[in-house]
């Protein structure tokens, strides 16, 4: 059989390969051995054993009008923008569970925000607003922690505000619900409850953008893939917390989710 250029090309990059494994025997197709692998983040789903691995956290900043205004913004005027957290930012929070939530490093004013979490099955670039909600696998409840100090300090000096946004287990969720299970999410509850205290309290139809909008519009920026999940937003009067604090998230049509600070 003649050989194609490709099949040379892959004959190639296996022997390239196989010198770099060590002791690897002769003709193994693996290619080059991985140091230090890191964890792969994956997400409970309920109703399965199967979990969702992901790919990329993106959060949409200032998000309901409220919100936007208490931040110091005019939400008339702004356009969504976004921000990323690392994937290993998740905390998965069990159902029922009261989960232990580490009060970060560096801050003196840690804030809670609650927030709808839809996870991808797909993608794409450039995806239409009424194409969007075919991509999303399912949702959570979301907690998206902020070191408001950090955060505000680095905005005001214009700086990248990461620090107060992008650390250590910044992300907790209770587990995913699939679409065919929950449906999708343009109205509904969505309240935040400290120590039984209610604190934020508002309804996923005030989003000033919607989540098939956040897709349609992330999908400018960045080609979407299965695995991304975004946060999309939390309502107004958000606030600190301090050890020993119990925060119950609450979105109506999904379980509650709730972390203690210590
Ligand atoms: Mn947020």
């Amino acid at each position: 059989m003649k050989r194609t250029r490709r099949d040379l090309i892959r004959t190639a990059a296996a022997a390239g390969a196989g010198v770099t494994l060590a002791g690897g025997s002769a003709g193994a197709q693996a290619g080059p051995k991985v140091l230090f692998e890191a964890a792969r983040t994956t997400i409970p789903i309920v109703g399965t054993t199967d979990v969702f691995a992901v790919r990329r956290i993106y959060c949409i900043g200032r998000n309901y009008a409220a919100h936007s205004r208490e931040m110091g913004s005019d939400p008339n005027r702004e356009p969504p923008f976004f921000f990323q957290k690392p994937t290993d930012a998740v905390q998965n929070v069990k159902i029922g569970e009261v989960a232990d939530h580490p009060y970060p490093s560096l801050t003196k004013n840690y804030h809670y925000e609650v927030e709808l979490v839809a996870a991808l099955k797909s993608g794409g670039r450039n995806i239409p607003i009424d194409k969007a909600l075919d991509h999303v696998f399912g949702y959570a409840v979301g907690l998206d922690m902020t070191r408001r100090d950090l955060q505000q300090a680095m905005g005001n000096e214009k700086k990248p505000w990461e620090i107060g946004k992008s650390f250590d287990k910044s992300a907790p969720l209770g587990p995913l619900h699939p679409v065919e299970k929950v449906g999708h999410f343009t109205k509904g509850a969505i309240t935040l409850e400290v120590n039984g205290q209610v604190k934020q309290k508002a309804d996923l139809s005030y989003m000033l953008w919607s989540v098939a909008e956040q897709i349609s519009k992330l999908s400018e920026a960045n080609e979407l893939f299965p695995g991304d999940i975004i946060y999309s937003g939390t309502p107004e009067n958000v606030g600190p917390v301090v050890k020993g604090d119990v925060i119950l998230c609450k979105i109506e049509k999904l379980p509650d989710m709730s972390v203690k600070i210590v």
